[in-house]
């Protein structure tokens, strides 16, 4: 199939193709026989990038499988991607990440284009400048016009790096949903009706960082977001889940600042760690939702529709059912080619729809691929921009 056949294709089609397309990879991945490549690459365009345009992007839940996702057997849970998104999307079949495969350095790899290789555990902000650093500085913009909401304690210095030439004062302003809505509740006796909203980390519970979350830092954000302590606390409790709680927040920053680059860190699914199957597909249904109303609230809002890019991307996969080293979706110890291989879908009005990109890229390409879209210069990233979607 030539990607000209594909502009025309059912969603079923372009899923069937994409499961296909993956599986191949995976099995040359794994040493095992396989065919080569469905598609050929997509025409390429040469874009100018002009003022005003925008880019959310969504780190989807801490790692999801392809089992669980768009091989056959996992498809029913991404109806939105694959009937909403994908139809209007390019998508890269073969992400790969050679990176640290832990959701904080991993989470920072992807923002600055670098593989990072700092403690996944430390508090530390990114060795490399961030992509709002770069965005900010070479195109002069304020401090309201980048943010990060992120699900954890342990993401608060992703926004800023410790760059020289970087750095202080020019990052993205980071929300943390969990720690804010900790605050709010330090006064409320009703807190144990939000405890499945305030858990901060599955990874390992070696690592529990304290969530107290401060009065100032609520006072802050509800000055900065026009949200009354109230509002928040008590549409909290109506939600199922941290990554509603995210979507609600990156809303709220989306109607006050329309900031031309907003991210967020969906995490959701990394519940898998518990061990619960049910509670991991719970997680990557939800994340499907979210991420098909996030682009509907794109399209209804006059500052961002027509002139935003939406990328969306795993951080990482996880481990195998046959790999003796893990312990199959639980986890990502292994390193093995399922837990390093992902994918990403880029939807926006420069983009084209309903293609398929089967070459490998990198996750660190994302940098590099926002660079050339938002018109800064990513020095220090080795990454490339995918010039599919941005040249
Ligand atoms: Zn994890």
């Amino acid at each position: 199939m030539r990607p000209a056949d594909l502009t025309s294709a059912s969603p079923q089609a372009v899923a069937h193709a994409i499961s296909q397309s993956r599986r191949n990879f995976l099995r040359l991945a794994t040493g095992a026989a396989g065919a080569s490549a469905f598609f050929g690459p997509s025409t390429l365009r040469a874009l100018v990038a002009p003022r005003g345009k925008k880019a959310v992007v969504v780190t989807f839940g801490g790692g999801a499988r392809d089992d669980e996702t768009f091989m056959p057997d996992g498809q029913e849970n991404i109806p939105h991607l694959l009937n909403e998104l994908i139809p209007q999307a390019t998508f890269f079949s073969q992400v790969v990440n050679k990176g640290i495969l832990g959701h904080y350095v991993a989470t920072a790899s992807i923002v600055t284009g670098v593989y990072e290789t700092f403690n996944n555990f430390a508090a530390v902000s990114p060795n490399n400048p961030t992509a709002f650093e770069y965005f900010r500085k070479d195109q002069k913009r304020p401090a309201t016009d980048s943010w990060v909401v992120a699900p954890s304690n342990g993401f608060a210095r992703i926004g800023e790096s410790g760059h020289q030439a970087y750095g202080t004062g020019l990052g993205a302003g980071v929300i943390l949903p969990k720690r804010l809505l900790a605050a709010a509740l330090t006064s409320r006796s009703d807190g144990t009706r939000y405890e499945h909203l305030l858990r901060d980390n599955y990874e390992t519970p070696l690592h529990a960082p304290s969530l107290t979350g401060h009065q100032t830092e609520l006072n802050q954000m509800a000055e900065v977001l026009k949200l009354s302590v109230d509002d928040f606390s008590s549409h909290a409790r109506s939600l199922a889940s941290p990554d509603e709680m995210s979507v609600y927040i990156a809303k709220h920053l989306m109607t006050q600042f329309a900031p031309s680059l907003l991210w967020i860190t969906l995490h959701d699914i990394d519940i898998a760690h518990s061990g619960t199957f049910s509670l991991y597909l719970d997680g990557i249904k939800r994340s499907d939702r979210l991420c098909a109303e996030l682009w509907q609230a794109i399209q209804k809002d006059p500052g961002y529709a027509n002139k935003t890019t939406m990328f969306i991307l795993p951080d990482f996969g996880r481990d195998s059912d046959i790999d003796a080293g893990g312990n199959g979706f639980q986890h990502h110890r292994t390193g093995d080619a399922m837990s390093r291989t992902t994918w990403m879908m880029v939807l926006g009005p420069n983009v084209k729809q309903n293609v398929v990109v089967d070459r490998a890229v990198e996750s660190i390409d994302l940098v590099p691929t926002l660079g050339a879209l938002l018109g800064f210069n990513p020095r220090y990233s080795p990454g490339k921009p995918l010039p599919e979607v941005a040249a």
